[in-house]
């Protein structure tokens, strides 16, 4: 495992303590040394109104103030008051000062991002210095004690907005344990297509209809398979197997320029940070329409992302091998191939997937784990998927999301998905599936797919011997039925 970045990078070391309430309790994900971005209105500031006309149609209307701010203990680091009251201008030279200013204005991480590593990393390292015990918000008296008072925003009293300006969001399907269950369910004997271990598969996903956590999902309506005993041809309606998908995807920060590939040994640059992402599925849509151009109802009415964007410096105590490829594996080509990446391209994340039904949260019975996995478990990493993405010249810009696809482990408690989890194999006699094994919850209730009410909680976390725990925060969302 690689930890040269972890040992030099002062922001990481484990023995940093914070002032800010809640940042040194055991069990926080946010400690001092994780700090991840994020975009927020302090909850006082923010006007959301309602209007309803004499049609009956509703209209909301809304007043915020997007600030960025990087999560703490109990609550957020506002950026933008650190940068009004001059705390920044000692960390950056006048030009760097100026392209900070201006990202400032902007309503996402965008621009920040675009800035590049150099920059970002500065200004995080700025965040960690004036947050820890002992640091530079200690000075200047009495105007500085009314600082530090103002400038921790509870994350009761913040609004979670979209951290990124999703132009473009690219899934991929980097689990091999993921794409190996999925293929046997349609192709018993020849699981994994021939491509699979040379080509980091994707597609082209919806960027519209992505949400932050705790936005309800609502149940899409389509087209669906003709019923197996032939009694009419395609059926519509609500769809009757909605899915959840544990993934995790990368924004990008700097883009490239049309027409110049970004090479693997590069690619670590251009990833901004990481979120949680639950690509929900339509099951029954996608068997119907996937072939032969793949997925797309089934998949583009919504994905959730986590609020938070936990940086690539956080997650370097946590870097891993790149793929454990099993033996006889073909090497990836030169362009997916690099030594550094094959040694610490991948990411030791622990990753839960929750479900709370209606009945449940009217009960107050806390949510129930379905599965736990891993982010190291994936075949291809984040710096393959951005050199395949450029590879032909193709443009990635500041905001882009990748996707890894669900994460599945060979162990089945760690399946991302209902699709896998519910899935008992083909019955040898008969050559038909088995009829699908459903998930148990408190009070007796089963799952195969998800129900109205439901409500699916994704958490991440990482864990390491001499360095402190970090988490990646939620992402939420509860299922409302099909209009
Ligand atoms: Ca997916």
């Amino acid at each position: 495992m690689s930890n040269t970045g972890a040992t030099a990078n002062p922001t990481l070391d484990p023995n940093l303590k914070s002032w800010a309430p809640g940042a040194n309790d055991e069990g926080t994900e946010f400690p001092i040394q994780n700090l991840p971005w994020c975009v927020f209105a302090r909850k006082a500031d923010a006007h959301i109104g309602r209007h309803t006309h004499e049609d009956g149609s509703v209209h909301e209307h809304s007043h915020i103030n997007p600030l960025f701010g990087v999560a703490i203990g109990t609550g957020i680091l506002d950026l933008h008051m650190l940068l009004e009251a001059g705390e920044l201008e000692s960390v950056f030279d006048d030009e760097e000062m100026n392209a900070i200013s201006h990202a400032f204005e902007d309503t996402c991480l965008n621009s920040l991002a675009e800035l590049g590593p150099a920059v970002t990393s500065k200004l995080r390292r700025a965040a960690s210095e004036y947050l820890r015990e002992g640091g530079t918000s200690g000075g200047g008296g009495q105007q500085a004690r009314r600082l530090r008072t103002k400038v921790i925003v509870p994350m009761n009293e913040a609004l979670l907005l979209p951290p990124m300006h999703v132009g473009n969001y690219t899934d991929f399907y980097a689990s091999m344990h993921h794409a190996t269950n999925v293929g046997a369910m349609f192709r018993p004997d020849n699981a994994l297509l021939p491509n699979y271990k040379h080509v980091p598969i994707g597609y082209h996903g919806r960027a519209s209809s992505l949400v932050v956590s705790g936005n309800d999902i609502r149940r899409p309506k389509g087209q669906q398979s003709p019923p197996e005993d032939g009694s009419s041809g395609p059926v519509f309606g609500p769809c009757k197997m909605l899915d959840y998908e544990l993934e995790v995807g990368a924004f990008i920060g700097r883009g490239n320029e049309m027409g110049e590939p970004i090479g693997i040994a590069d690619a670590r640059q251009y990833i901004f940070g990481f979120c949680l992402l639950n690509d929900w599925s339509a099951r029954d849509i996608q068997k119907w329409e996937y072939q032969p151009l793949g997925p797309f109802l089934a998949k583009n009415f919504a994905s959730s992302i986590s609020p938070f964007v936990v940086s690539l410096e956080a997650l370097e105590p946590f870097r891993c091998e790149g793929s454990v490829r099993p033996a006889g594996d073909p090497e990836p080509m030169a362009y997916l191939n690099d030594k550094t990446d094959r040694a610490s391209g991948g990411f030791d994340v622990t990753l839960e997937v929750l479900i709370a039904t209606a009945k449940m949260r009217e009960a107050k019975v806390a949510p129930s784990r379905v599965s736990i996995g891993n982010l190291k478990d994936l075949y291809w990493t984040f710096s393959q998927f951005v050199a395949h993405h450029t590879v032909n010249g193709c443009n990635l810009q500041p905001g882009d999301l990748l996707g890894s696809g669900t994460v599945s482990g060979a162990d089945p408690a760690s399946r991302g998905c209902l699709l896998e989890l519910t899935w008992d194999g083909i019955d040898p006699a008969t050559k038909k599936p088995k009829p699908r094994k459903p998930v148990q919850l408190p009070g007796g209730e089963t799952r195969t797919f998800l129900q109205d009410g439901d409500e699916v909680i994704f958490r991440a976390w990482c864990e390491r011997p001499g360095f402190r725990r970090i988490g990646f925060g939620e992402c939420r969302g509860v299922i409302l039925a099909a209009k």
